[in-house]
């Protein structure tokens, strides 16, 4: 179900340059991870588009869970009911923001999920992209349990806002695609409720993603088996 609908709230996300403003903590990637951002961050894969497919699935199992805990404990629902995910396009920002009203994730979840806690899938997917500079292989990402960073296809910059039930304070991530993340505390408060959000600062050459009727295509394209809606933001047309 694809809904493209023009008042959503939750469309401004918080920009990198914004968090390297705050008073931040800096952690390092694991090893393969950082290698397997920068072969992405410096490749001309074709299909790179597939980073949509992976955060619109990442979002879907973010919102599978809290509704499979929601089940036993209705409570845990909280005052964001409406579970969902919202695209947006900023092209003033050169942008992407994704929003979803899933479990979200805590300080610590955000530092072990994306970046520190090794998956066992990402030495072997590293290697079959070093060994083949074929676009099929690329495309395989989140069957080697990385699918996030597939966003660096696109991005040169990322920041990933979350608010989980098991942290009372909204966090956000920062990364470059370098050696470190940072993290901080969401200067914004909790203005997610429950959720994580994606900002996406795209880099020169991927600016077509803030294409509306692109990133419709390729949304409807990737929502097929989605069991959630997804908004897609008109912004500033
Ligand atoms: P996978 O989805 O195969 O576990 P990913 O690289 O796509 O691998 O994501 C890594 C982890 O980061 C996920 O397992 C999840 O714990 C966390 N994560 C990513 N996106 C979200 C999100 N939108 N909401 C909550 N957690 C997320
Ligand atoms: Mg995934």
């Amino acid at each position: 179900q694809t809904v493209f609908d023009s008042q959503d709230p939750n469309t401004h996300g918080l920009l990198p340059q914004q968090v390297e403003e705050l008073d931040t903590e800096k952690y390092t990637f694991q090893t393969e991870i950082s290698r397997l951002m920068s072969l992405l961050i410096n490749s001309l894969y074709k299909s790179r588009e597939i980073f949509l497919r992976e955060l619109i699935s990442n979002a879907s199992d973010a919102l599978d869970k809290i509704r499979f805990l929601s089940l036993t404990d209705p409570s845990a629902l909280g005052e964001t009911q409406r579970l969902r995910v919202s695209i947006a396009a900023d092209p003033e920002t050169k942008t992407l923001i994704i929003t979803d009203t899933g479990v979200g994730m805590t300080r610590e979840q955000l530092k072990q999920n994306l970046g520190t806690i090794a998956k066992s899938g990402t030495a072997e997917f590293l290697q079959k992209l070093e060994s083949s500079k074929n676009d099929e292989e690329v495309t395989q990402i989140g069957q080697f349990g990385v699918g996030f960073y597939s966003v660096f296809l696109v991005a040169d910059k990322v920041t990933v806002a979350s608010k989980s039930n098991d942290d009372p304070d909204q966090h956000v991530w920062m990364s470059e695609a370098v050696d470190d993340f940072v993290i901080a505390k969401d200067p914004r408060g909790n203005t997610l409720g429950r959720g994580t959000q994606i900002t996406i600062h795209l880099k020169d050459d991927a600016l077509e993603f803030l294409d509306q009727n692109t990133l419709k295509k390729l949304v409807t394209k990737y929502s097929e088996f989605i069991n959630f809606p997804i908004y897609v933001w008109s912004s500033h047309e």
